[in-house]
């Protein structure tokens, strides 16, 4: 059976080699008798799935040493409220406004501490990224919060922020919830890191943080326990019991990452020279169109969710239908800003975009 390519944002797509080995040890892992959600998770079974998990991530990601990865839960949501309780000081945060999620980040911080607004492109609908040279920052923040690929808006970071050379010493905190792992990531310029699973990694429920040591042990009292980083930190993230099944197929996916390969490069670095190709090519189908159009900045386009329009949106039903049609789902745009898009993650094959970009030229060729 070939499965139909799924362009959802989120929960999206996971890689089928990842699909078919869960499902080949659903009913017994590596001959314990027991599926991985019947194990306890202090159990040596479950202990070397999640070892395993997260020194596969360190890896694949080149986490220095002075960095702790934590397996949460909540979502990218909660950490909008578990950065400010751990990072804040109950001072004061400054946030650069680039789409939706980061607007979303700075309204809950703003329970928390103090807000400011650094750099907002809401005047550009979030087409454009602030030149971090323009950004107002305060010498005295306790972090500077960015997302790093704006799921909804389509736009991202290709260089973070060199926070230091802007004449802040504030740690950058980054939502990578929709690109970690699709490219490398810097992390000296780096102070925390927190992404959901379910666009990149694996499924929902389980949460990645990533934090230099320095960072923990400032939580404000009013922070709940399971979410105090540095208790789960000092319970390697089973202070409550964690999302096991959740962080099983997480490992899975990276193990699937490490054995990736384009050319020379591995794991991250060849899903990055893929992801690059991928929208490449959708990218120019889009701008080489008369009937679609992406209105994103060129040097902030993101790899990995593409929203675009149709130029006469009474046409925007009959495409969708037309995708299902030839396998191709979930297409539509996400709500608050209409029209199309297409999330192009590390398990969507070449092969996927290649058929949407073969369809969207058959479409337009109807449309006369
Ligand atoms: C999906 C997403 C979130 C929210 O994740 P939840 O798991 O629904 O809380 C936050 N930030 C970004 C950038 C996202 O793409």
């Amino acid at each position: 059976m070939t499965r139909p390519f799924n362009f959802s944002a989120g929960p999206a797509n996971l890689p089928e080699e990842v699909l078919r080995q869960a499902a080949a040890e659903m009913l017994d892992w590596n001959g314990s008798g027991m599926s991985v959600m019947e194990m306890s998770h202090r159990g040596k079974e479950f202990v070397s799935i999640y070892e395993n998990a997260e020194a596969d991530f360190r890896e694949l990601l080149a986490i220095p040493k002075d960095f702790r990865i934590l397996f949460m839960q909540g979502g990218g949501l909660a950490e909008n409220a578990i950065v400010p309780l751990n990072l804040s000081r109950g001072a004061s945060a400054d946030f650069v406004i680039t789409g939706s999620w980061s607007d979303k980040s700075q309204k809950e911080a703003r329970k928390y501490c103090d807000v400011q607004i650094a750099a907002s492109t809401a005047s550009s609908d979030y087409t454009s990224l602030p030149l971090p040279a323009s950004w107002d920052l305060r010498r005295d923040a306790s972090y500077v919060h960015i997302c790093s690929n704006e799921t909804i808006n389509g736009v991202e970071f290709h260089q973070l922020p060199d926070l230091k050379s802007l004449g802040s010493d504030a740690p950058l905190v980054i939502d990578f919830s929709s690109h970690v792992a699709s490219r490398p990531v810097d992390w000296s310029k780096v102070g925390l890191a927190f992404g959901g699973a379910q666009k990149n990694l694996g499924p929902a429920g389980v949460t990645l943080v990533v934090v230099r040591e320095d960072l923990l042990g400032h939580a404000l009292p009013i922070c709940p326990s399971a979410f105090d980083y540095k208790t789960v930190v000092d319970n390697q993230s089973m202070y409550n019991t964690p999302p096991t099944y959740a962080i099983y197929i997480a490992g899975l996916t990276f193990q699937w990452l490490k054995r990736q390969q384009d050319g020379e490069a591995t794991g991250v670095a060849a899903m990055e020279k893929r992801n690059q190709r991928k929208a490449q090519q959708l990218y120019d189908a889009i701008d080489q169109s008369q009937l679609y159009v992406n209105k994103v900045s060129k040097d902030c386009r993101s790899r990995m969710n593409v929203p675009f329009f149709l130029r006469d949106e009474s046409r925007n039903e009959a495409f969708l239908a037309g995708a299902k049609a030839h396998g191709l789902l979930q297409l539509k745009g996400h709500k608050s800003v209409g029209g199309m898009r297409a999330s192009l993650y590390n398990a969507m094959p070449i092969e996927g975009v290649q058929a949407l970009v073969a369809y969207m030229q058959e479409f337009e060729r109807t449309q006369s």
